[in-house]
């Protein structure tokens, strides 16, 4: 068996150069060019292709030039399985079953392996190539991330995660709005575990994914026993597990049964894991109480909106990845203008340097004025919105923002979720269950929250004017 990466390389090399020789030049470079080798061993060769139709085309037309190159190259009477990254994810046990099941010529009793895990990776170091960056196509690392007040605690809890797991904190638990740097740091903690310990499994997947890969198990009844054995297995069977976006479990009682066995499963048996959330574990509606107090047994830290110090920051470095270069009275007009999140001062900043690459500009003022119209000129997406009204309301009624979303119910706290709600009903098209949903409360409850401040509203002008004021900031 071949596991390294240089190997694997090479063969892939020495194959196409075969295959080559055996194709027309346009359909070598059409199909073979960018082919991968993922995995070889004496019976069966695993290759990876960019697209369905690669894939569709190679199995109908080429196979048998890849079986010939292995041949010719390595004396080897292979069986091929190919795989396209269109179609989803291919994690190492997807192929390793998958090399079982032809060996054993039952490819067909195979339990399809998870499709909805899209963005999922797998490691053992066995296949490198399969990693987070290259499935994301984004360096998701400790290096770039810009530290601040806001998230300087996250950044170091993490950094110590990667490198004492499953010994400093466990389960670690990491929560903040939306737009902040929890999944950038997740897959953090997982690059740079990777790299000091090579052979360690590591899997990434989110509350959502998590969800349906168990509905999924649980749909199939004729074989739900195996299926479900399978989900089992795989989320047990590994040294790390990053749940990113946990909250999504939120009121889902099966998948919170079954994540409560799999993270004993793994807690006993010494494995890290680590969590992420856009709200603290309590709150949380509907998690049950043995789940609140296990996530609560480890480390839990938050992430908070960037200030304007690491708004700066955040702008500078990244003009200066992509190599533009923004005067400072730009950056200073952004970071002061800008929402609090950062994954909008990326937009901005892409914005920037493609509207200077049209107008053959350098980036001025107007131009950043220009930018940031746009960004905010109330093409948002929704959540965007919410979010911006949440910070907003909560900075204006010095409140905690996550309270907000949160149970709490003395007067201040329930005044400003009652007017935020209501700004987010007078600037969106949310239903009433909708908003329910981002607040953790039924339609009948944002009703009367909506009813509430209007009355209020009649007779308090200076109340209706802070509403205008962060329903026009939220707006942009
Ligand atoms: P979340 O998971 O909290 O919604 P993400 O991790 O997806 O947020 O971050 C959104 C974008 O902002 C990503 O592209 C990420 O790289 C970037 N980002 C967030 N925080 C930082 C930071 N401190 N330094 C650099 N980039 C950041
Ligand atoms: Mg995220």
């Amino acid at each position: 068996m071949f596991g390294d990466l240089n190997d694997l390389n090479e063969i892939a090399e020495n194959l196409k150069a075969d295959i080559k020789k055996n194709i027309d030049v346009n359909a070598y470079s059409l199909w073979f060019e960018s082919m991968d080798v993922l995995k070889m061993t004496d019976l069966t060769i695993a290759v990876s292709v960019p697209t369905t139709i690669n894939r569709i085309t190679i199995e109908s037309k080429y196979k048998n030039l890849i079986i010939q190159a292995v041949k010719n190259m390595y004396d080897l009477n292979i069986q091929v399985i190919i795989y396209s990254t269109q179609d989803g994810k291919i994690s190492k046990e997807r192929v390793d079953a998958d090399e079982r099941a032809l060996i054993a010529g039952d490819a067909a009793e195979t339990p399809p392996q998870a499709e909805n895990t899209e963005s999922e990776f797998i490691t053992n170091g066995n296949m490198p190539g399969l990693d987070a960056n290259r499935i994301f196509g984004i360096e998701y690392t400790f290096k770039n991330f810009v530290i601040g007040s806001s998230n300087r605690l996250a950044y170091k809890a993490c950094t110590v995660v990667a490198q004492q797991p499953a010994t400093a904190y466990n389960p670690f638990f990491i929560y903040g709005p939306s737009g902040l740097g929890k999944t950038h740091l997740l897959y953090a903690i997982a690059n740079e575990y990777k790299q000091s310990f090579r052979n360690a499994r590591v899997l990434y997947t989110t509350g959502e994914e998590f969800t349906n890969s168990l509905i999924n198990s649980l749909a199939e009844k004729q074989h739900q026993a195996q299926y479900l054995q399978f989900f089992r297995e795989k989320y047990r069977n590994c040294d790390m597990l990053l749940i990113d976006d946990i909250q999504f479990i939120e009121g889902k009682k099966s998948t919170q049964e079954e994540f409560f066995h799999t993270f004993n499963a793994l807690y006993v048996s010494g494995k890290q894991i680590i969590m992420t959330s856009d709200r603290p574990p309590r709150n949380i509606e509907t998690l049950q109480d043995r789940l609140t107090s296990r996530f609560e047994s480890g480390l839990i830290v938050d992430i908070q909106p960037p200030d304007l110090e690491l708004r700066i920051a955040i702008l500078k470095r990244k003009s200066e990845d992509m190599g533009i270069n923004v005067p400072n009275d730009v950056l200073f007009y952004l970071a002061e203008n800008i929402s609090s999140n950062i994954r909008q001062i990326e937009g901005v900043i892409k914005k920037l340097n493609a509207y200077s690459i049209l107008n053959n500009t350098g980036i001025t003022l107007e131009l950043a004025k220009t930018c940031l119209a746009d960004i905010l000129s109330g093409t948002e997406p929704t959540n965007v919105t919410v979010e911006k009204v949440i910070n907003l309301v909560a900075q204006k009624f010095t409140v905690p923002q996550e309270e907000l979303k949160g149970r709490k119910r003395t007067k201040e706290i329930a005044f400003a979720r009652n007017v935020a709600i209501y700004i987010i009903r007078k600037i969106t098209d949310l239903s009433l269950p909708k908003i329910g949903k981002v607040f953790g409360r039924d339609h009948a409850t944002i009703y009367s929250a909506i009813n509430s401040i209007d009355e209020e509203a009649k007779n308090n002008a200076s109340l209706n004017t802070e509403i205008e004021e962060i329903a026009r900031l939220a707006k942009g």
